[in-house]
């Protein structure tokens, strides 16, 4: 270990409690350096050490231990809670230092509407414990999902958000970590500028500790079923979802999402993921969702509990995951013309190990987008219904990496060219599902740039959010 390197572990090890900072040559290193990611793209980016604050001072002690590393010796560190998101680089990195927010961990009830939640914890205990007294909020669907700050201060996207909203709506407010140490509670009426500058910002502006989230009272069952059928029914269900989305009322209140998935070992099929989140006792499904069910299929579920819904954790080690997007008007021709060519061009990829590579369709229904757009439409997604279209991409062997990126960003254009020449195209673009190549930040609309900037160099005159963590998407 270098001189600088010596100094900055010498100077975190005396201002932390002892164990915060985990080394390579510890045995437990690969323990914790492989639970922290979703996908081995990250994974496999190796940092020098990881630091796991445990309390809101502790990341602060970081912050303050670190930044003039930053400024004066070029020392840079990634931030990253639950690991999920799969753009290589945003939450990991090589050689620098690994802020580890997992451990960041809490859970409590400040009224009766609203729940605090440490960026540490994952939505599974979030939703267990709200079970327990009657209550609900809107989270990720995978119970492995952690908090973070990827989806929770993003336009994420939850089973009940057809009738509660994107996660975003949902924080009344959160805790944040500036560059200077100083730690700020923001909400719409507490420094609003800067909470809306957090929305949708990744780690530009700060570190967010907790968020404080709306919740509803909720003691009904939850209708849930898996539906899965061979591969020719996937096109057949394309008109019902467009259908669905351009009448007034949407799927009231259910939600339906779609994949086609391309599987080395199970071959080609459908999956419809079907949620309704007011159900009764009755076995059948609500009307609404009779028409996802094709005859010939698959159906696991009937009405449930969360638990039995939300399965998680969701992680293979040594698994390649990355997703990509693009979001389209509800029109059957793009989304028909899209699966076409994701089809033809997995045939060029048939040789790739443990592949899994899906073709989702996600809506965002009016109701969605109900209150998102503040101001100024800042997100570009306006008022109308879309589908996001994101690929979903499983596979095995770092030998394929390019040829599966490159391949899959390749029918990606050919689908926006397709959807612009059709006047359907969505400009829309969100960070949870971007891949590298991509820059959700440019689709937001200049007002909401130019106040995410304005934010930045109030807050962070340094720039130690954009020199000190590096990744794909800086203001
Ligand atoms: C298995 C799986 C299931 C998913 N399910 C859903 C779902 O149901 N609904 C949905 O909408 N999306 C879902 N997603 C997508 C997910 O929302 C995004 O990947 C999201 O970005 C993950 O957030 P995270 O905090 O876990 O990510 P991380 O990788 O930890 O971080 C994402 C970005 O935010 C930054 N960051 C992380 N924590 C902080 C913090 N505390 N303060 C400041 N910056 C921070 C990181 O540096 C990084 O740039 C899923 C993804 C996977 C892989």
């Amino acid at each position: 270990m270098n001189c600088l390197w010596h100094s900055v572990t010498t100077a975190l090890e005396s201002a932390l409690p002892s164990g915060r900072c985990v080394y390579p040559f510890q045995p437990n290193f690969d323990d914790v350096h492989l639970a922290t990611y979703a996908s081995a793209l990250d994974a496999e980016l190796r940092p020098k050490f990881h630091v796991l604050p445990q309390t809101r001072d502790e990341v602060t002690i970081f912050i303050k231990t670190i930044r003039n590393y930053v400024i004066k010796n070029n020392v840079k560190f990634a931030v990253v809670s639950g690991g999920c998101l799969t753009a290589r680089g945003c939450s990991s990195i090589e050689q620098g230092i690994v802020l580890n927010l997992s451990q960041l961990k809490g859970i409590r009830i400040l009224s009766e509407d609203i729940v605090e939640i440490f960026v540490g914890e994952k939505w599974g205990d979030v939703y267990a414990l709200l079970k327990s007294i009657g209550k609900m909020c809107v989270g990720a669907d995978d119970a492995g999902m952690g908090i973070g700050n990827g989806m929770s201060l993003d336009r994420g996207l939850s089973f009940i958000s057809p009738g509660e909203g994107v996660m975003c709506n949902n924080v009344k407010s959160c805790d944040v970590v500036l560059a200077s140490g100083e730690v700020i509670h923001t909400s719409d009426n507490a420094t609003p500028a800067l909470f809306q500058a957090l929305r949708g910002t990744g780690n530009n502006v700060g570190i967010v500790t907790s968020i404080r989230v709306r919740m509803f009272d909720h003691s009904q069952r939850i209708y849930g079923r898996t539906v899965k059928y061979d591969y020719l029914g996937f096109v057949a269900q394309i008109p019902m979802l467009v259908s669905a989305m351009q009448s007034p009322d949407g799927l009231k209140g259910a939600d339906v999402s779609m994949r086609f998935v391309v599987s080395r070992t199970s071959g080609l099929f459908g999956i419809n993921y079907l949620k309704y989140d007011r159900q009764t006792e009755e076995k059948t499904p609500p009307q609404v969702l009779e028409p996802f069910i094709p005859i010939s299929s698959e159906c696991k579920l009937g009405p449930a509990d969360l638990s039995d819904l939300i399965k998680g954790p969701n992680r293979t080690p040594g698994k390649r995951l990355a997703h990509m997007h693009t979001c389209v008007r509800p029109d059957n021709t793009i989304l028909v013309e899209g699966v076409d060519t994701f089809i033809i061009r997995t045939m060029d990829l048939a040789w790739c190990e443990g592949h899994i590579f899906s073709y989702c369709l996600y809506p965002y229904y009016p109701s969605h987008l109900r209150n998102i757009n503040t101001r100024r439409d800042q997100f570009s997604m306006g008022t109308e219904p879309f589908i996001m279209i994101v690929f979903r991409l499983e596979w095995e062997n770092r030998d394929d990496d390019n040829n599966i990126l490159a391949e899959f960003q390749d029918v990606l254009e050919h689908i926006e060219h397709y959807a612009n020449c059709r006047d359907v195209a969505v400009r829309f673009k969100n960070m949870s599902y971007s891949a590298h190549f991509q820059n959700p930040i440019a689709s937001y609309s200049k007002y909401k740039r130019d106040c995410m900037k304005w934010s930045c160099s109030f807050r962070d005159p340094d720039d130690i959010f954009h020199w000190g963590v590096p990744g794909p998407w800086k203001l």
